[in-house]
């Protein structure tokens, strides 16, 4: 990675901590509104949703994610 951005997330649920780098450009593509599959493929579905769901303010990880979808 040419300038990696350091992502660091606490679960606001189950306080599981997500620490990943990032390409900094991909990042803030994504920020800028850009799909995230499309510059962030490269992290994993748990890395992806933690960033995600952690845009509005409260994180999850893909493990409640999940949980929040099984009834
Ligand atoms: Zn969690």
């Amino acid at each position: 990675m040419k300038n990696p951005h350091h992502v660091n997330l606490t679960c606001c649920k189950c306080h599981e901590v997500e620490t990943f780098s990032v390409e900094s450009d991909d990042y803030y593509a994504w920020r800028n509104g850009t799909p995230i599959q499309e510059v962030l493929g490269y992290l994993t579905v748990n890395q992806r949703e933690i960033l995600v769901t952690s845009k509005n303010g409260f994180p999850i990880c893909g493990d409640c994610f999940d949980g929040m979808f099984q009834r």
